[in-house]
């Protein structure tokens, strides 16, 4: 059935002027059956995020050999914690990244699943699969969120991690884990004098000489 309607269209291409070409392009079964954003993308400009994550995943979208595109929702970056928080609570955040979604490089749709973006591609942007040599056509839309290590918790801002790290939740784990690596830090040293963990400790020393 595709086939054949593709043969079709070719068959019209070759009679038609580059601008009818053109056009016939966008009258795809795209536009013919209703709206499914799962399927059917959404344009990056009208994707819900800040306006300035849509200007840099722009102009990522304009390097040729560029795969991923990402973005904070508070276009801030784990650095901007160290100001806000404690060091101890700084030591435990660490980025995550969110798949968000596939970009078109050629006309900016973003899709939510890989596949969708690719037969778009096939279809719309990079009929027949002609791609141009050294360029990647899709660009991965992640954002990056702000994690807490302790907690397994994932917040979107910056903001949301300092409240975070004030909520008692938060406060009684922390509290748990000092008191652990505490006494985990002097266990060891109530069995240094046996041999067996003198000898060990030897073994490291060499094996970091044949290291160096
Ligand atoms: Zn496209
Ligand atoms: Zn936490």
């Amino acid at each position: 059935m595709q086939i054949t309607s593709k043969l079709g269209h070719n068959f019209s291409i070759t009679c038609l002027s580059s601008y009818s070409k053109y056009s016939i392009l966008f009258i795809g079964p795209e536009h013919l059956l209703g709206y499914d954003p799962m399927t059917y993308g959404t344009p990056l400009p009208l994707l819900q995020i800040p306006q300035q994550a849509i200007k840099d995943v722009s102009s990522k979208l304009m390097e040729p050999k560029a795969t991923i595109g990402q973005y904070t929702q508070d276009c801030k970056s784990i650095s901007s914690l160290k100001s806000l928080v404690s060091n101890v609570d700084y030591n435990l955040a660490r980025e995550a990244t969110v798949d968000v979604g596939y970009i078109c490089k050629k006309c900016q749709m973003v899709y939510p699943a890989k596949d969708a973006c690719i037969s778009h591609q096939r279809l719309m942007c990079f009929p027949g699969g002609k791609i141009p040599d050294g360029v990647n056509i899709t660009l991965k839309l992640e954002q990056i969120q702000y994690e807490c290590k302790l907690c397994a918790e994932k917040v979107s801002t910056v903001q949301e991690f300092k409240s975070h790290c004030e909520t008692e939740a938060h406060k009684t784990k922390l509290a748990v884990y000092q008191q652990q690596r505490h006494s985990g830090a002097t266990t060891p040293r109530t069995v240094v004098s046996s041999p067996a963990v003198n000898s060990g400790a030897h073994q490291a020393d060499h094996e970091h000489m044949q290291d160096a």
